[in-house]
């Protein structure tokens, strides 16, 4: 059988919608109807602007998706053809220590559906049944897409490694794709102020709509730390910028036992001096990779409950035909998007 894709070719930043081969299905995995798969900013990592090695080639990308289940292997006895799901990004060997303890991230196979194996930009995609969570029917099926990456990925930074605990006071940096959930999320959590600090103003007005309590452009950090300072020490700092030469005036805002945790990929230096308030207070740096097995089930409970609404990060819907328009649409900002979705059983 084949099946229509959206295909990256080395050397090449436009996808090529193609048809493809059908992959086989294994024991253990299940073959999924693509409904719906966002574009994250990684994706342009990939295509207009390659900072991401990939190591095979051809490749399809695509790794926040959710659909509904046509087959399963021979040992997946605990789903039903129809059933709807949400396909976890991260892969893993499922045998080490790090899988078999649910701390998939961790894992040395660790990799990423869409950059290590072909992702979700096709009509159909077969993963381990261990990479599917059941989606209950209330949910919108593009909102249980974006939570395999850009909600998941901050639930992990800010619930367990950031810790946060109800009534504390949350900055998070960097407002894009990841950060602005973020700031929906420690509102969900139940954070007594949410800050939220970028750049570029539309982003910040998108945090303000999420929920943010407080917003401010960081062009002038120092002095914005100064400002958010005098209104009340932090807990905790969730860093999605990706920049982190300026992360010691952040740092310095942080209450004793506060944590700053790095999650937006960056290159360049921390660069600061051993700073002896690290001790004093005894402040800590982390760092926050993806997510394991604890996010999702706690991540589709707040979504069906209503605890968690994701309206606002659909940016519009299109068919596979337009991914590249939208690629281009994401790289511009120009509609201040949040996440464009592609609906894959939509040709045009
Ligand atoms: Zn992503
Ligand atoms: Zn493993």
């Amino acid at each position: 059988m084949q099946m229509k894709a959206a295909v990256l070719e080395k050397g090449n930043p436009i996808l090529d919608i193609r048809d493809v081969d059908e992959p086989p299905l294994g024991d253990n995995e299940v073959r999924v109807a693509v409904e719906a798969c966002g574009i994250c900013g990684s994706d342009l990592h990939i295509t207009l602007h390659p900072i991401i090695r990939i190591k095979h080639y051809p490749l399809i990308p695509g790794h926040e998706s959710a659909g509904h289940i046509l087959e399963m292997g021979k040992n997946v006895t605990d789903l039903k053809k129809g059933q709807r799901v949400v396909i976890s990004a991260g892969t893993s060997c499922g045998k080490c220590p790090a899988c078999l303890a649910g701390r998939e991230n961790r894992c040395p196979e660790v990799g990423v559906l869409g950059f290590d194996r072909d992702g979700s930009f096709a009509e159909r995609i077969v993963v381990e049944r261990r990479n599917v969570f059941p989606l209950p029917d209330g949910v919108p099926i593009e909102q249980g897409a974006i939570l395999a990456d850009a909600v998941s990925t901050p639930y992990h930074a800010i619930r367990f490694v950031g810790e946060l605990q109800p009534g504390q006071t949350v900055l998070v940096a960097g407002c894009g794709g990841l950060g602005i959930h973020g700031v929906m999320i420690a509102k969900a959590l139940g954070a007594g102020r949410v800050i939220a600090l970028d750049v570029d103003e539309g982003a910040l007005s998108n945090a303000q709509k999420a929920g943010a309590d407080e917003t401010y452009n960081a062009r002038e950090l120092k002095k914005t730390m100064q400002d958010i300072r005098k209104l009340g020490d932090l807990d905790l700092i969730a860093d999605f910028s990706g920049v982190y030469r300026n992360a010691e005036y952040l740092i310095r805002g942080l209450n004793p036992g506060g944590r700053y945790v790095m999650v937006g990929l960056g290159r360049g230096e921390l660069g600061f001096s051993m700073p002896t308030y690290m001790i004093y207070k005894e402040l800590s740096i982390r760092g926050s990779y993806g997510s394991d097995r604890r996010t999702m089930p706690e991540l589709i409970e707040l979504l069906s409950t209503g605890k968690l609404n994701l309206s606002l990060s659909i940016t519009s819907m299109h068919p596979l035909s337009e991914i590249n328009e939208c690629l281009k649409k994401l790289d511009s900002r120009a509609e201040n998007p949040i996440r464009y979705i592609i609906q894959p059983q939509r040709l045009n």
